[in-house]
């Protein structure tokens, strides 16, 4: 079975599980490539340079702007963050899809660059699950839950641009769901 490989780009509010989503389908599918984000935002405990994110200062982050190394980039809940274009590159010219887990504003921008991006926005099941994932997480001080829950509002009237949208209630069903979203773009 052969695939054409494809740049996927997740999106959905802070909170929503893209990120344990996206762990779940990529221990079925090992063959995905991996590209690290760059960052102005502080590391949280445990989270290793290189590896979660690249984190920059902002003096850096500005040199890269300027050098035009970012594929998108964008300030989000108050930081910066963005897509190297080399780390995309390198998966595709390599055979391998990628999934790209950024913001909204990226994500569209992503499909000006590349008209060829699958956007896949990923919904809660109610604002009220959402705050309570967030909060569970216990990764953002008050101050940081609150912006995220503000911003959460306008990236949820921006799903009806994205091509697929799926929401995230059962973990395992929505990690199916997603995985048969990377395969059918894929065969096409
Ligand atoms: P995001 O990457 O979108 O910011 P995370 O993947 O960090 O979100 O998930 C936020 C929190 O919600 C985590 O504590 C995670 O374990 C939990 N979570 C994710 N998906 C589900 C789900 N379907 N049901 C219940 N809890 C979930
Ligand atoms: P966090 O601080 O929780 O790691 O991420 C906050 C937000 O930044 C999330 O919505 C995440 O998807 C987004 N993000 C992460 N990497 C990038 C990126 O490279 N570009 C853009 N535009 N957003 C990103």
């Amino acid at each position: 079975m052969s695939r054409t490989p494809k740049l996927f780009v997740v999106s959905g509010p802070s909170g929503v599980g893209k990120g344990t989503l996206v762990s779940l389908v990529r221990e079925q599918r090992p063959d995905l490539g991996l590209t690290v984000s760059a960052t102005t935002r502080q590391p949280r405990p445990g989270e290793v340079d290189g590896v979660s994110y690249h984190f920059l200062t902002n003096d850096d982050f500005d040199r890269r702007v300027e050098a035009g190394e970012f594929l998108e980039w964008a300030n989000v809940h108050g930081n910066r963050y963005g897509t190297l274009a080399s780390e995309v590159d390198r998966n595709l010219s390599a055979g391998k899809s990628v999934i790209l887990e950024i913001d909204v504003q990226g994500a569209l921008n992503v499909r000006k660059v590349f008209p060829d991006a699958v956007l896949v926005f990923i919904e809660p099941p109610s604002m009220e699950v959402l705050e309570q994932r967030l909060r569970g997480r216990e990764t953002e001080s008050e101050e940081s839950l609150r912006l995220r829950l503000a911003d959460a509002a306008g990236e949820l009237e921006l799903a009806p641009r994205y091509d697929e949208r799926i929401v995230n209630d059962d973990l395992e069903r929505a990690a199916s769901e997603l995985l048969r979203v990377l395969e059918t773009h894929e065969m096409n």
